[in-house]
């Protein structure tokens, strides 16, 4: 679960500079102009990426359109034509980050900190982007290019902090003390000492074969087993060193000395050397090399007290719960390189925290396989159970101490692609003939090397230069864009804000607590010409204002028709951010008073966005709107509908779900539009009830945008999140105008996208928007046998348009190895990788069949999995015990969750299930396994625990046998984090912590303060640490026991029995007997 973040002190990473901004963001301001950590970044003038060609950079970015076009289509190299090629040129284009690396927008912080109205604490950490509190001096920005910190890779962790005080005046008691004080002036630069970044991924027990039998196996033939031993039925014995060595994911990496053995030298640009390692501090673990170890399967076994015939199970006591598998967090940083020894490494869990070395293939973080091997045929990937899917996050935010991703120009001719598939080139196209011709590792066609990219191959049958060409020996690339990828100039950045005025929206605080966001939000965007900015409110009416003209009021204009709306100004609406920021601040503040007695009730915001759309259509941006009420009046007004659905419900849910469908097909054609034109819609719903979420998502979902959610909105503990959601939301890395496609090698054909974007023609996704956050699932299918030993290729090409209006191609390639032995299958079988998509369709399935039978899909999809390596890969021959595969054994947990998730369970609002189904769509596979199994610990005794170095206690399991009424708990998923405090907690604790003395006392609406008290402190640490890994500002809600609080609390104590499912040790038995009576 751990994201991104510094390494641990002790326990750096060679290349690890302390002093580099790029390490700690967190106390970036996002538009400093500072040095830059990698001289040379700047967003235009990259410095040549090694092996560059000359030109490179001198070019101004095209001007062309990117737009409808496809940029695929661009006809690259010169070349034959392409027989036929897929309509859109085959290949997908994108374009990348300044050179050297970053995130094309810069990096923005990501949220945590502690703030407003969550925890501020002295020694929070500053936070990144965070500007300087009101009145403080702005830090100035940097102008158009956007250098360096920014640049680098960054993001990931610092927490941005939420403001402290969020709107002022409304909310009435600000942040503690401590809030600001890490964001004013404050130290730009991160001290030197780095935040320590706990890991919590899952760690990798050396646990293997093990019996979670209370008592002594006795009718296990291996006993306590050793590790790899027991060489699986099956198997064959191993030559030579497997890739994929044994073991399972969680098994124990192999001491690797990694620094030792592998100095990684990258990052010369780094300013200072790194940092010796010293010999006491725990090196970060190599993950990915191939342990010493014997080539075996590795698993777990369970013997749930069946008898020999399997059927009788004497019932659950017998096992243990104390050991049965449960995710451990790892404590250190993993190392991995993509690949070694020409070999493919598999990849660290996704809710590891790692640092990736690029040797090869891309990091994980950009693209990961369900399965590290790929099954030659489709009936072994069917015999598997297992699906064959690609994770793909193309922007996604790199660990500071990762080298920034190489920018490569090839002038006039653009990047060298495959003339049949369009293919870019990478690191496994066969340079044959001495150089003069290449092989394409996708469709096999053999090309012309372009006179002027002709080079020698030495004796190993590489060429010469492959090791200075990023595009030869890099996973990742990013290349400059050439005209043939554009339609139309760049798009510059716009940023359209609609709000939402009506009587409710102004009463409860939301129309303030947006105005205020905005207003601060601002200060964020980036300078410069090519920043628009346009604000619209509505109730019943839209009113658009004129942001240029120089009064002192701000000049209103309604557009009075909502069923055919139109824009009153041409120009005057959208405009230079340069040209506005006075009245816009103006406007801001003013909002609010100016509606301060508005008695109309209604919602136009069907018009409101039309509206602004038609505003923005000529250039395309960003829609961000501020929603309150549900949508009543004008275009795709809504009903509330919910009502009339709650029988539906209960009556057990027969047929498809429709109140979790959109209600019409309005939305649809409307987002279709908006995407057309390249305008991405993020909704932030404030609100008391419901707004038809299920309707309003498809706007956000077909144009690469998100739905926030605040429910019910708490105008005191809220606006700090909505500050730091907007902020992250428009300083994050992104782009804008994107096109996507995946391509793979023959014998396995991209079956379908998932995920926020618009689809016009089946190759390709269309993303008005994209950005760090944003993954996309793809499913792959064969169409022919991949040959044994040789390797399978992906490659995810993404065009785009940063925000500096410079279009980049961003080509991710990953290369596996092909297999025809099942054993291998579940040897390098990804756990996060594989849940994340059960997850996502289990998601999409929800809205359109009966829940019961989404339930049964997905615990069939576990049983099947687990039935496939019980009969064809375990040697255990007793029917008596349940037997995982090692790299799978936390399936059967994560299948309950989720289970018992709130997409899944009928007892929920149906509006937070149309939330969280928006809410999976788009999710990372870091933060997936989080939403459904929470991280869990206790903070009553934080200042007794031994910490390890790690400023997050250790997880607990999820079950209420843990939870004591004398403790208190907090419990995250990524996105909400619940504080329960038990009925006998000693006072003192409670006064310390929250200044209350019981749970009795707990208040309606809550902002977390600090004390003057090292548990407060303590605690406050934890949370903006939390916060920061999950670059999201987690809302705080205390529950208590007997309120509904607490059952929201223990809803999510996902191993117990309840109406909603069984409890797990309950569950593992259940899985067992599926599993023997398809053995029989
Ligand atoms: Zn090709």
């Amino acid at each position: 679960m751990a994201t991104p973040g510094g390494p641990r002190p002790g326990n750096l990473p060679p290349n690890y500079n302390p002093n580099s901004i790029a390490d700690n963001l967190h106390n970036l301001q996002i538009n400093r102009p500072n040095q830059p950590p990698y001289p040379g970044n700047g967003p235009r003038g990259p410095p040549p990426a090694f092996g560059q060609q000359p030109n490179s950079q001198s070019q101004p970015f095209p001007s062309s359109g990117p737009y409808s076009s496809s940029p695929f289509s661009g006809p690259s190299r010169p070349g034959p034509p392409p027989p036929g090629v897929a309509p859109r040129g085959a290949g997908p284009p994108s374009s990348g980050p300044p050179h050297g690396s970053m995130p094309p927008f810069m990096a923005a912080n990501r949220p945590t900190g502690g703030g407003g109205g969550g925890t501020s604490s002295s020694n929070a950490p500053p936070m990144p982007a965070s500007r300087p509190l009101t009145s403080g001096p702005l830090p100035s920005s940097a102008p158009v290019g956007p250098p360096g910190p920014f640049a680098s890779s960054p993001l990931t962790s610092g927490p941005p902090g939420p403001p402290p005080n969020v709107g002022g005046g409304s909310m009435s008691n600000g942040p503690p003390t401590f809030g600001s004080q890490s964001m004013q002036g404050g130290p730009q630069y991160p001290s030197a000492n780095v935040r320590p970044r706990p890991s919590t991924g899952p760690p990798p027990a050396p646990q293997t074969m093990s019996s979670f039998l209370g008592g002594p196996a006795d009718n296990q033939p291996r006993g306590p087993v050793p590790p790899f031993s027991a060489p699986p039925r099956g198997m064959q014995p191993p030559t030579g060193p497997p890739p994929f060595s044994a073991q399972g994911q969680g098994a124990p990496h192999p001491q690797g000395s990694p620094f030792g053995a592998q100095p990684w030298q990258m990052q010369s640009r780094q300013n200072a050397p790194p940092p010796p390692i010293s010999g006491s501090a725990q090196p970060p673990r190599m993950f990915g090399m191939p342990p010493p170890l014997p080539n075996q399967q590795s698993m777990a076994t369970i013997s749930p007290a069946t008898g020999p015939s399997g059927n009788a199970v004497s019932g659950p006591s017998k096992i243990d719960p104390n050991q049965i598998p449960r995710p451990v967090p790892s404590s250190s940083v993993l190392l991995h390189e993509t690949r070694q020894g020409n070999q493919a490494n598999p990849p660290p869990p996704a809710t590891s925290e790692f640092i990736a070395r690029d040797t090869g293939n891309c990091s994980p973080r950009y693209m990961r396989s369900t399965i590290n091997q790929i099954p030659c045929t489709s009936d072994l990937l069917n015999t598997s159970g297992m699906q064959l899917a690609l994770l793909v996050q193309p922007l996604a935010l790199p660990h500071p101490s990762e080298e920034p991703i190489q920018i490569v120009d090839f002038g006039e001719g653009g990047p060298v692609r495959c003339s049949r598939c369009k293919g870019y080139i990478n690191p496994f196209m066969k340079f044959v003939d001495q150089g003069r011709r290449f092989i394409c590792n996708f469709c096999g066609f053999t090309d012309e090397t372009p006179r002027d990219y002709q080079c020698n191959l030495g004796p190993d049958g590489r060429r010469r230069d492959a090791d200075e060409r990023p595009e030869l020996c890099r996973g990742t690339v990013e290349f400059v864009a050439t005209r043939e990828f554009l339609v139309r100039d760049p798009m510059p950045a716009v940023f359209f804000f609609l709000i939402d005025v009506s009587m409710n929206a102004v009463q409860t605080g939301a129309t303030a607590g947006a105005c205020s966001a905005i207003s601060r939000v601002i200060a964020d965007l980036p300078e410069g010409p090519r920043t628009f900015v346009g604000i619209a409110t509505f109730d019943s009416t839209v009113h658009f204002y004129n942001l240029k003209r120089a009064l002192q009021q701000p000049l209103m204009l309604i557009v009075p028709d909502v069923e055919d709306v139109y824009t009153p100004l041409q120009t005057d609406v959208v405009v230079p951010l340069s040209e506005c920021r006075q009245h816009l601040d103006l406007l801001l503040e003013s909002i609010p008073t100016m509606f301060q007695n508005n008695k109309t009730a209604d919602s136009a915001f069907g018009a409101g966005m039309k509206a602004a759309f038609l505003a923005m259509k000529s250039t395309g941006g960003k829609l961000l709107v501020f929603q309150s009420v549900l949508p009543s009046v004008g275009i795709a007004a809504l009903s509330a509908r919910e009502a009339e659905g709650r029988t539906n419900i209960s009556a057990g849910d027969k047929e498809p779900h429709r109140l979790l469908q959109p209600v019409d097909k309005t939305m649809k054609t409307m987002a279709i539009e908006f995407a057309e034109y390249q305008v991405s819609v993020d909704v932030f719903i404030t609100t008391q009830s419901y707004v038809d979420i299920a309707s309003i998502s498809v706007i956000p979902k077909t144009t690469g945008g998100k739905i926030y959610y605040y429910h019910p909105f708490s105008a005191l503990s809220d606006p700090a999140k909505l500050y730091n959601d907007l902020r992250w939301n428009v300083t994050r890395p992104q782009g804008f105008e994107a096109v996507m496609r995946v391509r793979c090698s023959q014998g396995l054909q991209v079956q379908e996208y998932s995920g926020n974007f618009c689809k016009r023609i089946p190759t390709d996704v269309d993303l008005p928007a994209v950005d760090c956050d944003k993954s996309i699932m793809v499913t792959l299918k064969h169409d022919d046998k991949l040959p044994d030993g040789t390797e399978c290729s992906f490659q995810c090409a993404i065009l785009y348009t940063t925000i500096y209006g410079q279009r980049r191609i961003r080509v991710s390639t990953l290369s596996l190895p092909c297999t025809t032995m099942l054993s291998n299958l579940f040897r390098s079988a990804d756990l996060d990788t594989q849940f994340s998509c059960f997850l996502k369709q289990a998601a999409n399935e929800i809205s359109s069949a009966p829940l019961l039978q989404v339930r049964d899909r997905v615990t069939d999809l576990c049983i099947n999995i687990l039935h496939s390596y019980r009969k064809f890969c375990a040697t255990v021959s007793s029917s008596g015990q349940l037997i995982l595969p090692e790299a799978l054994k936390l399936l059967p947990l994560y299948t309950l969750a989720l289970i018992k998730s709130i997409g899944l369970r009928t007892d929920g609002r149906i509006d937070d299930r149309s939330f969280w189904i928006n809410y999976v769509s788009a999710l990372s596979v870091q933060l997936a396994i989080p939403l459904v199994y929470p991280r869990m610990m206790s903070i009553h005794d934080l200042n007794s625990k031994e910490m390890d170095g790690s400023v997050i206690p250790s997880p607990i399991p999820l079950s209420s046998e843990h939870v004591s009424d004398d403790g208190i708990y907090l419990l995250e998923n990524g996105e909400d984090c619940l504080i329960y405090i038990g009925s006998s907690v000693d006072p003192d604790i409670t006064q310390k912590l929250f200044g209350i003395s019981s749970a009795s006392e707990i208040p309606s609406q809550f902002v977390l303060e600090q004390y003057d008290n090292p548990l407060s402190k303590r605690l406050h640490e934890v949370v903006n640490e939390i916060r920061s890994q999950r670059c999201n500002y987690l809302r705080l809600r205390l529950c208590k026991k007997g309120d509904p609080s607490g059952m929201m609390f223990f809803s999510y104590m996902v191993e117990d029995k309840s109406s909603n499912g069984l409890s797990y040790v309950e569950f593992l038995v259940h899985v067992h007997r599926q599993i023997q009576s398809k053995m029989t």
